[in-house]
Formats: C-alpha cells, structure tokens, sequence
C-alpha cells in the first residue's frame, strides 16, 4: 500500500482548474521517478458521471474499463503515464451505496451506521485500494471547502494524516480589484483556509489560480495569515497552453515542497535516484512543437453541447493533440448543430473551416442539423470525422442522399422508419432497462486492409473506447457498401458482427468512427486520426490557398 498522499482540495469557488492543477503534481512527482496512481471524490449523490447532463457538467469522461466518469480522469491520464479505471472515481453516491449494501447484509454486527467512522472508512479504503503498489497517491476532492456535501470527505482526509505521511494542498482564487487600481485581493483565500481548518486540516501549500505571478508582498500576506511557508505560496497564473503549467510549478518549486513533507528530502540531481529532479523532457518536447507551430487550421465541431466550453474537452484537446503531431497550430470552433436546421444557406459557413468534426450526443436536438452538415462537407469534399453519433448519422445521411432511401434514419430519433440503418442489435431490443444496454469501454476493432483506417493505424487490431446504445444496423452493410461506403473497421457482439469504422474512399477525407479516439490521446501521444486529421486540415487549406 502506498504510505504517501497529496490531497488537493478547492477554495473560494469552483472552475479553477483544480483537475489540472492535480494532474501536474502528479506529472511532475512521476517525473521524480514515482509510481503515482490519483483519485477524484465527487462529493454530488450520482453513483457515476453517466447520467449527468453535459451541459451542466461537460463531458462525461469513458475509461477502457468502462466507467463513466468525471471529466478530470481524461486530465489525469493526458498528463500521466497511468490508465484510469472505475476505482479512480468515487462520488458521495458510490460510497453511501456501498455501506447501506454492507448494512443490509449485517456486515457492520448491529453497530449503529454512522458518517464517522463508517461512511469516512469506506472513503480511505477506496483512497487506499488505489495505492496497491504504488509510491504516491494523489487525491482531488471536488467541490469547494464549505460545501455540505464534502465534508465526508474532508474528515476523511483529515484523519489519514495519523495512518500516513501526507501532504495538503489547497487551491484557491486571488481577484484583482480594478477600482483600487489592481489590487490583488488575498481575503477569500484567507476565509477558505479559515473554513478548511475550521475542520482540521492545515495546508501545507496554497496554489492560487491568479491572472499573473503573485508579487513576494503577496505571497508574504498569505504565508502569515494561512500559516505555510512563503515559498509554499505556489502561482497558478493564466496562460495560453496547460502544458506549460508542469514548468511553472516545477520554476517555484513545488516538487521539492512535496518532496520535502513527504520524503524529508529534496529532489536530488542524481540521475535515477529517487526523488530525482524532474527533467520534464516529455513536455519540454511538446512545448517545443507548439511554439514552433506557424501554420494555423481552422477546426469546427459541430455539435449540440456547446454552450458548455467544457462538454467537448477530450475532443478538444485530441484536436489540439493533432497539431502537435503536425506543428500546426489548431484554431477550434464549437458550432451549434442547431444553426444547420433549417436554413440550407446557413451550412455553408463550413467552407470556412480545414476540417469538420460531428461530435457525438444523445437525443433528437439538432440531429437535421448535423446531417445537414454532413452532406455539405460530404459533396464538397471537405475533411470530416463523425464521431459515434456523427458516424451513425453519416450512414444515415450516405442513405438518404446516395442510395436513396428516403427517410432513413435511426431508430434513436424515428422508431417507424422504413430504414432503420442504425438500430438497436436484436438482443438489446430485449433487455427494458437503458442503462443496461450501453456499449461501454474498450472494445477490440478489426481493421480491413487497403482502406483509410488502416492506413491511419497500421494495425490490423485495434482498441478503442466505446458509450453508445446503437449501432450500423448489419443488415444494410452489403447495399450501403454497392453504393460507395466502405466499412473499413468491425467488433463483434455475441453472434453479430457491427461496423465500427465507416469510409467513403473517393473523398479527400470522410470517416466515421463508432467510439470516441478523444479519450486516448496524450499530448505525447496524439491519437493518429487526429493527426491525421488535422495533416489533412492543412493540406485541404493549402490546396484551397494555390487556387485562389
Ligand atoms: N446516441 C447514440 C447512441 O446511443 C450515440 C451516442 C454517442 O454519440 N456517444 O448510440
């Protein structure tokens, strides 16, 4: 088990970035040579992320165990070498859960069941099972301090501090007032600290999200009034790319502060010793392609959550992944589908972009919208990648359009349709329950030699992650394929065989894809459709550019 934890609690209010903040931390202790697995506790009453709405609370994050989870775990895994799985997200709702399931089976032998110790035992375990094997374990705890629904969790991680070494962190906001011309205000952060002692726990480090690097007088203020140490007063300013956080933390020191309370030792020069001192080579490569980017593509996702910046945050940053690859610099616009509906001129907007992509979604809003979309960029040989429901709508777009089957559709959003291309399998139909028919996590995909996909891959196995209920229906592969469409990838479910990929090879670049590649890419690991995709982006704007 490991015996060293860093918790990262939030302050003053939410959207700080804490996610990130703790995704860096444990980026920059696994490059002090550190075996680190994280959690995140979510204080809210679901039992997981998956029937939340996006547009409330963005993206709903799929790992390859396929749990549905918080948005932060897609951080956590972009930053880090670890792959997440159901243990590394817990919320209020899985905790109760499990103790009222153990009562009910008389495992608690008639004591009466209580928040402490019972519901805060069953919150270290899950904060210990994580740590099988590992040097350090970091754990976020969502929310804001002073919230009544974390304070489980807080008396949780307070008491750990007598069964381990560990270290706190707490985040918080430094506003500036203009009216008193700029000053930097350190009283919420002040009131934060106050309420997280007010239930024990004294930080160790305050992280403050701020527009620029806090001034030392600054930095003196919050060391005497929240009692840390001066230089344990970390920046978190504003700046254009998070990949270059893990060099601004690493520039105040913030590993050897962790080194120091967890360890008792600073990180040492010495390649290979433990602590060593992180080199940050991965990012520093990363870094080295971004700013060298000179060209710039134009990227729309056209989708139906995009009020939310936050709904397409795995999209975004494989997009963004993409560029990378190509050192090219990826301008990304979020696009209502719903502009599309009805207006046939309005479409035409996306002649202005290098590459479009059709974001997943559930539900009827928008979907005229998105094939709308779809066959504009289809018939103007447009680069397009249709992600999940994108593809499924694809098909349906490629039936209507080219194969002419009116009305074809999905059974989602028409259930009388006359071609219902995209449908539930037959053994779905006889299982009642929603939830309990969604395609989750990662399943293996064949890839058929000679078409795009391969050519993408250069593997004839693949896997990706999957949260979807239907599928190409199989029965319209041999006629939508004698029209055009090549179904360039295939899973198998129980005795049926579903296309995962879809193609149309006379097009510049149209693919459909029935998961979601966004969830496994890293920065210094970009998934090969987006970089793909965007080579593609660019060569589409360079080819535009010679004719005009
Ligand atoms: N709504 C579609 C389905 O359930 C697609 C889901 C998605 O895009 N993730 O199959």
């Amino acid at each position: 088990m490991a015996e060293h934890f860093v918790f990262v609690t939030g302050g003053v209010m939410s959207s700080l970035g804490k996610g990130i903040v703790t995704a860096v931390t444990s980026a920059l202790l696994e490059d002090m040579g550190f075996s680190v697995n994280v959690i995140k506790l979510d204080p809210y009453i679901n039992v997981d992320a998956g029937t939340m709405n996006p547009f409330q609370h963005g993206e709903v994050y799929v790992t390859d165990d396929g749990a549905e989870t918080d948005l932060d775990l897609g951080h956590y895994e972009r930053f880090l070498t670890i792959t997440m799985t159901k243990a590394n997200n817990v919320t209020t709702g899985k905790i109760y859960y499990a103790v009222i399931q153990k009562e009910r089976r008389g495992d608690y032998l008639g004591s009466t069941v209580q928040v402490i110790p019972h519901i805060t035992d069953e919150i270290k375990s899950r904060i210990k099972a994580v740590g099988e094997g590992k040097d350090v374990v970091v754990v976020e705890i969502g929310g804001t301090v002073g919230d009544i629904e974390s304070l489980p969790f807080l008396e949780a991680i307070r008491q750990m501090k007598k069964e381990a070494k560990t270290c706190y962190i707490h985040t918080t906001y430094i506003p500036v007032l203009e009216s008193t011309s700029g000053e930097l205000k350190t009283k919420p952060t002040q009131h934060s600290v106050m309420k997280l002692r007010e239930i024990g726990i004294q930080p160790d480090i305050i992280i403050c999200r701020t527009e620029k690097i806090l001034p030392p007088d600054v930095k003196k203020k919050i060391s005497l009034y929240c009692d840390v140490d001066e230089e344990a007063v970390i920046s978190d300013p504003d700046i254009q790319d998070i990949y270059e956080l893990p060099f601004i933390f690493k520039k105040q020191g913030l590993h050897k502060i962790i080194s120091m309370k967890l360890f008792g030792t600073e990180p040492i020069e010495m390649f290979n010793m433990k602590p060593r001192e992180p080199k940050l080579e991965k990012w520093q490569k990363i870094m080295y392609k971004i700013r060298n980017s000179k060209d710039i593509v134009k990227i729309a996702i056209v989708g139906k959550y995009t009020t939310q910046t936050d709904s397409y945050l795995s999209l975004k940053e494989a997009v963004k992944h993409g560029g990378i690859a190509n050192e090219v610099k990826t301008d990304i616009f979020l696009i209502s589908s719903e502009n599309f509906e009805n207006n046939g001129e309005s479409v035409k907007v996306l002649r202005e972009y290098d590459a479009v992509i059709i974001a997943g979604g559930f539900g009827s809003r928008g979907i005229e919208g998105k094939i709308n979309a779809i066959r504009f960029c289809r018939e103007n040989n447009i680069p397009i990648l249709g992600i999940c429901l994108g593809m499924q709508l694809m098909v349906v777009e490629f039936s209507r359009n080219v194969c002419g089957l009116h009305g074809a559709h999905s059974t989602e959003f028409n259930s009388s349709t006359n071609y219902p291309v995209v449908d539930l399998l037959e053994e779905q139909k006889r299982i009642s329950n929603l939830g309990g028919t969604m395609r989750l996590g990662a399943w293996k995909v064949k890839i058929k030699e000679g078409t795009l996909a391969s050519r993408i891959y250069g593997a004839e196995e693949i896997y990706e992650r999957h949260r979807h209920r239907y599928e190409i229906s199989p029965k319209y592969i041999p006629f939508l394929t004698s029209k055009g469409m090549v179904f360039s990838g295939f899973s198998y479910i129980g005795d049926f065989v579903v296309p995962e990929m879809a193609e149309i090879p006379t097009h510049t670049f149209f693919l459909g894809v029935q998961f979601h590649p966004e969830f496994k890419s890293k920065p210094f690991d970009p998934h090969p459709i987006f970089s793909y995709l965007v080579a593609k982006a660019l060569e589409t704007k360079k080819n535009r550019e010679m004719f005009v």
